[in-house]
Formats: structure tokens, sequence, C-alpha cells
């Protein structure tokens, strides 16, 4: 720079005039560097930027002399250009207890699913083109076969997500007409998927029945009228009416709408394409089970149980579906090549349901033993002791994880982890948010849970150790 080298404790404040020009910043060797690797664009951005906010802070007489040594700004500059090129979406470890976690991404994809979108994503592929013929082929039927197979259903189509998929079902199946729904399932998801809206938005008039805990049979034959288009049910899937309660199964609304010439349609939620309860887990009702029972349109999620990529899985009647596909909505709400090459080596795993409970990673995180999970907690529980203290004491405990994403709302999974706890009272809750907040700023960030005035790491999700135990280091050092 154009001023002497000073020394590194130089603290005395810096004033306007003193900051380098952008031109004599990006001369030097740091910058230089940095000029070859990324070209001019990047580094002079990110250089100019370096320099307004120096200079404000210079301004306001904050600034260090000793922050202006060539040495310092080199080293700002590269962190700056480096923070601009590291990607915002990144993996974390999910210690939060609940597997399928909306917030955290979801079902985490097999390895054939991600090995299969990379083949398939590095050049051009047959997404809408037949092969046999040919000619111009249709997305949906690299799936379609596959999704008949595993539900029984005469058709299947896929769209971007579930709430795609019950605003698509409506507009083609009820437009401008009546939706017949049950009081007690008037479902809101979250994220704004509240049914009364989506029926709106999809153009059909909703019309309850019955009350929040009991709906009968006769309460959706009443309400039939020459405007009703649909019959639907939804699946109460992230709350539990309990108590006095009766409702009408999908069997027995569909027998209504058929008495009627009407569509059924249900909004499962999350459905499992397989029986849980083989695997020791509690039952979610399952697409097949829907269809047999006599629904025209069943649709799911790909990335809640069925442990594939975001998607709206429909199918049904040929009819139904027929319908479906040719509403102008439908080409507003199709799916990419990444979700569909994803989905689709997913769907393949469950050809070899005695395999599944160890490829598909969804499945095998619900059904790892707890005594598993706790015997890892315990091989944990002493580096972690060591690197947290001596500001906190680490425990090994018995927990109650959950599936998430809605699925089995009541059911917990019982898991083991780490109760952290500070050994100071005072302040207790401010040391507990502050290292929930350092382990979320390591480099592979781990989120966990605060209960109880403890920070509960559940270890369900964490197959590997070593992805923690590497960051035990770091996180003694910055707690220190
Ligand atoms: C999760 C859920 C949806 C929304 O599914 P997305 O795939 O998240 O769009 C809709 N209905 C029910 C009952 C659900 O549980």
């Amino acid at each position: 720079m154009s001023r002497p080298s000073e020394s590194v404790v130089d603290g005395s404040k810096a004033s306007p005039k003193e900051l380098p020009s952008i031109d004599l910043l990006l001369r030097a060797e740091g910058a230089q560097a940095l000029l070859t690797e990324h070209g001019h664009t990047l580094v002079a951005n990110e250089a100019r930027a370096l320099i307004d906010a120096l200079r404000a802070r210079a301004v306001a007489g904050t600034l260090s002399r000793g922050e202006l040594q060539e040495s310092v700004l080199q080293a700002a500059l590269a962190a700056r250009v480096r923070q601009r090129l590291a990607p915002r979406m990144k993996r974390v470890l999910n210690l939060t207890g609940t597997v399928i976690h909306t917030n955290l991404g979801r079902a985490l994809l097999a390895d054939e699913a991600l090995q299969h979108v990379l083949q398939t994503m590095a050049g051009p592929n047959n997404l809408e083109f037949d092969l046999g013929r040919g000619g111009r082929g249709d997305r949906d039927e690299l799936i379609e076969e596959l999704l008949t197979t595993l539900t029984g259903a005469e058709a299947a189509t896929v769209v971007n997500n579930n709430a795609a998929a019950v605003l698509l079902t409506i507009a083609a199946l009820a437009h401008g007409r009546e939706v017949i729904v049950s009081r007690g399932e008037l479902v809101e998801i979250g994220g704004a998927f509240r049914m009364p809206e989506v029926m709106a938005a999809a153009g059909a008039t909703l019309v309850e029945v019955g009350t929040t805990n009991r709906t009968h049979a006769h309460d959706y034959a009443r309400a039939i009228n020459p405007r009703t288009g649909l019959l639907m049910k939804v699946h109460t899937s992230n709350y539990a009416v309990q108590g006095f309660t009766a409702a009408v199964d999908e069997a027995g609304i569909a027998r209504i709408a058929h008495e009627h010439g009407l569509p059924m349609a249900t909004d499962l939620g999350s459905g499992a394409l397989v029986d849980l309860q083989a695997h020791g887990l509690p039952h979610e009702p399952t697409p097949r089970e829907k269809i047999a029972a006599g629904c025209d349109v069943v649709s799911f999620s790909g990335d809640k149980l069925l442990g594939g990529p975001q998607a709206g899985l429909i199918v049904g009647s040929r009819d139904a579906i027929g319908r479906i596909r040719r509403t102008p909505l439908k080409r507003a709400l199709r799916v990419g090549k990444l979700t569909l090459a994803a989905l689709e080596a997913t769907l393949r795993l469950y050809l070899r349901p005695e395999r599944l409970a160890r490829d598909l990673p969804t499945l095998r995180l619900l059904t790892r033993p707890a005594a598993a999970i706790r015997a890892q907690a315990e091989q944990l529980q002493p580096p972690v002791a060591t690197a947290l203290a001596p500001r906190f004491s680490v425990g090994v405990v018995e927990l109650l994880g959950q599936i998430g994403s809605g699925s089995l709302p009541v059911d917990r999974l019982p898991s083991a982890g780490l109760a952290i706890a500070p050994l100071q009272k005072k302040g207790a809750g401010r040391a507990l948010d502050e290292l929930a907040q350092l382990l979320r700023s390591l480099p592979l960030p781990v989120i966990g849970r605060i209960a109880e005035d403890r920070l509960l790491l559940d270890l369900r999700v964490l197959e590997d150790s070593g992805e923690l135990l590497a960051q035990l280091p770091l996180l003694r050092e910055r707690l220190s």
C-alpha cells in the first residue's frame, strides 16, 4: 500500500483519507491471484464493497489503522470473494429428532436417486422422447407404470408438490362446481395451504358438512345437488381428532359419490407406499388401500414418507387422471427433469421391498433401533463433554422423536441423544441460545432443539458420528 507498514497492534483511528483506492487494492499480489482465478468483475465488485464498508466505519470513527494494513486488507478481500461464492444452501446435521423435517429439506434422497440424477442430467435425456417410436413422448410415461404397479391404480401423473396435486385435482374435476368436505378435515398444512383457500384458488365452492368431531354418511348424501362436482376426503395429517368422533371412510364416501355419478378424491398428505407396520412403525394409510376402497383420485407427497424428491403424486382411474392431464393448469405445475430422475429411482427401490429398509434413507432412519442410537450417544458423550467443558454438562438421555411433516402426528419415536445443560444456573437460557447459535455456525451446521433448559441432540438421523466428531475441535476453539 501507499503507507509504510505498521505494527499489528495499531489501534489508533483511521480517517477516510487514509483508505487505499480500489485500483491500489487490486494491484497487490493477493488481489492479483484472486483476479487470475475469478476474473475482474467479481473481485472488483468485492473490492469496491470492501472499501465502501471501511469508509463508512472511518467516517463513524470506528476504523482502526491496523485494519488498513495490506495483509489485513487482502485477507478481507479474499474472505469477501470466498463468501460471495459460497452457496447459501448447504447440508446440515439434523439432530432435532424429527426425521422428515420440512424446514430441513424433508426426505433424504437415496444413493440410487442421487446417482440417477447425476447420470441423466450430465447430458441430453429422453425426458419427453419415446425411444421406441422415435418421436415425441410424455414425461409422465417415465413413472406412470411404476406408480400404477405400486398403488394398484389405473393411471398416474405427477406435479410439483402435493399442494399442487390437490389444487389441480379440484380444478380438473370441480371447477365452477361444489366440493363436499367434512368440517373435521378442513386442514391447514402450514405455509398458507388451507383447504378452503385451495378450493377458492381452484375455482370451486367448498361445501362443509358435518361438525368438527362428527360427520356421517347422510351428511354427504344430503349435501349433494346438481351443482356438486366432487366429494373429497382430506387426511388429517398434522393433528388428530380424538374422543367422541365419527367420520366416514373413503369406501363410504366413494360409494355415495358413485351412486350420484360423481368422482371422489382423497388427499392423503404423506401416504406410505409400503405398510409401515411391517417395519415396526405405526400404520400410515397407503395409496393402494385408498384405491382399493374406491377413490377415483389419491394424491400424496413425494418427499414425506415416500422418501423421494419434492413432488405431488396423483394416482387414480384412467378417466379422472385423463381429465387432470388435460387441465391447462397441469402444464404450469409440471415437474422438471431433476425431480423425475430422482423420483423414478426412488420408486424403483420399492420393487425390492425386502431391501427397502436398507436402501431408502427415510425408512432406514425411521427403523433405527433405539438401542443402537443409545449406544451411539454413549460413544459420543465423552468427546462432546470434553469439547463443551467446563461451561456445559453433557448427559446421555432417552428421547422421543417424531416422523415429521405431518405424518402420524401423535406417534412418537423412542430415540436417544445428548442433553447439554449450562453448569451455571444464572444466565442459563442465554448460554443455551449462544451454544445453539454456535452449533449452527459450524461448517456443517448442527441443528438441535431446546427443551426444559437443555439443548437436546437427538441422534436418530446421525448415522455417521464422524461428521459431528470432526467439528468438535473447532467448536471447542470457538467456545473458549
Ligand atoms: C403435506 C400435506 C400437503 C402438502 O403437500 P406438499 O407436498 O408439501 O405440497 C397437503 N395435504 C396434506 C394432508 C398434507 O399432509
